[in-house]
């Protein structure tokens, strides 16, 4: 547990003894200041070194690796927790907005075969207060380096975010109460789970839901993403029907683009008939290599005939360039440093992080 993880009532509580202001003072100091402990000036030192030694609460994450690629614009951090476990978040720079892109599990159960984290395995849930600490985290260096208030979150880093339903609400809802970001800042990755889906549509906080599709018939859609053997595509289409009928909101769908196994015509097609009737809108990334798949993505060239065939068919489309590639910081290459097939440390992908690679506790 850390201190992310108490609610306002439960931070009284670890207070209890104290003047009953001290608590909205540490709230404020957290949430809204992003202070750490040692910073926090408001409170007695006495105080602060009491709340540094308690032992109910876990130590901070510490930082493994800090990297960066696309000439600064994009930042990968490693993080460790007490019990070994290894999360990856990434903060993405661009002209008109920063985004943060969040870890929601160690690992992951999914197993989608082109997934550096599904090639690792399941490690364990994200806690409510280890989600908020990667956005409090990468607010605070995004405010020390000039790069101003991070205007959206995604939750498209390690693990499967309706898979750890409450956690990962909780923990948007304190983003969005205590931090301020707004829900339609914040998206929802999800690679199918039904009944999360379901739950959502009637989640007093409108988040954004965005759907990783990458194939549009059982047949090829069993063998990317095992899920859909659970939820094949009818039960999710009727799901995501439910949630655009109920919530009035647009949904997104992913699609990895791999050469040759879904970017043909035909994957157009398909993926137009299922797209249309949600108006939902796809975007499209070129697959990124990962040690467990050795399938190359398709060429942009055929990535933008791809587009133009589903713009043609009527399909709202965007092609997404890609973040972070040469550092593995690229969608579905986040692997902690672990190589795949266990939870253990290994040797990274592609060797070390080329621009920068330091190795502190994030100051
Ligand atoms: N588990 C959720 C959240 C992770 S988001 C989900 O899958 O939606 C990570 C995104 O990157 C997903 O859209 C995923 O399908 C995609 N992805 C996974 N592996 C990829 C790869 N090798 N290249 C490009 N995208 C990939
Ligand atoms: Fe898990 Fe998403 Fe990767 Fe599939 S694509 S293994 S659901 S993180």
């Amino acid at each position: 547990m850390t201190l992310y993880d108490l609610s306002r009532a439960e931070l009284s509580e670890l207070l209890a003894g104290e003047p009953a202001y001290r608590a909205g003072q540490l709230w404020e100091g957290l949430y809204r200041d992003h202070r750490e402990i040692d910073e926090l000036t408001t409170l007695p030192k006495s105080l602060r070194a009491r709340l540094s030694g308690d032992e109910r609460l876990s130590p901070a994450w510490s930082l493994v690796i800090e990297s960066a690629s696309d000439r600064g614009a994009t930042r990968k951090w490693l993080f460790e927790a007490g019990d070994g476990s290894r999360i990856e978040t990434v903060l993405m720079r661009y002209r008109e907005r920063t985004t943060v892109c969040v870890s929601s599990q160690a690992g992951c159960a999914m197993g989608c075969s082109f997934c550096a984290t599904g090639q690792l395995g399941f490690g364990r849930h994200l806690s409510c207060g280890e989600i908020v600490e990667q956005f409090i985290r990468a607010s605070r260096w995004a405010t020390a380096e000039g790069w101003g208030r991070i205007g959206n979150m995604v939750l498209m880093g390690m693990g499967e975010p309706l898979a750890n339903y409450d956690n990962v609400f909780r923990a948007l809802r304190r983003c969005n109460d205590s931090v301020g970001i707004g829900a339609r800042s914040i998206t929802v990755s999800t690679v199918g789970v039904v009944p999360g889906i379901a739950k959502m549509a009637s989640e007093p906080l409108q988040v954004n839901l965005a759907v990783s599709l990458h194939a549009a018939n059982d047949g090829l859609r069993d063998h990317l993403v095992p899920l859909n053997r659970r939820y094949p595509l009818k039960v999710l289409m009727a799901a995501c029907e439910d949630y655009v009928e109920v919530t009035r909101r647009r949904i997104s769908f992913a699609w990895a683009c791999i050469g040759g196994v879904n970017d043909r015509p035909s994957d157009a097609h398909e993926l137009a008939a299922l797209a249309r009737p949600l108006r939902a809108h796809v975007n499209l990334i070129p697959l990124n290599p990962t040690p467990g798949y050795q399938v190359a993505g398709s060429t942009a060239e055929t990535v933008a005939y791809f587009r133009d065939e589903l713009r043609d068919l009527g399909v709202n489309v965007t092609i997404r360039n890609t973040r972070g590639r040469d550092v593995d910081a690229a969608c579905g290459q986040l692997a902690a440093g672990i190589s795949p097939g266990g939870l253990t440390r290994g040797k990274r992908s592609s060797g070390a992080p080329r621009e920068v690679a330091v190795r502190a506790r994030l100051a």
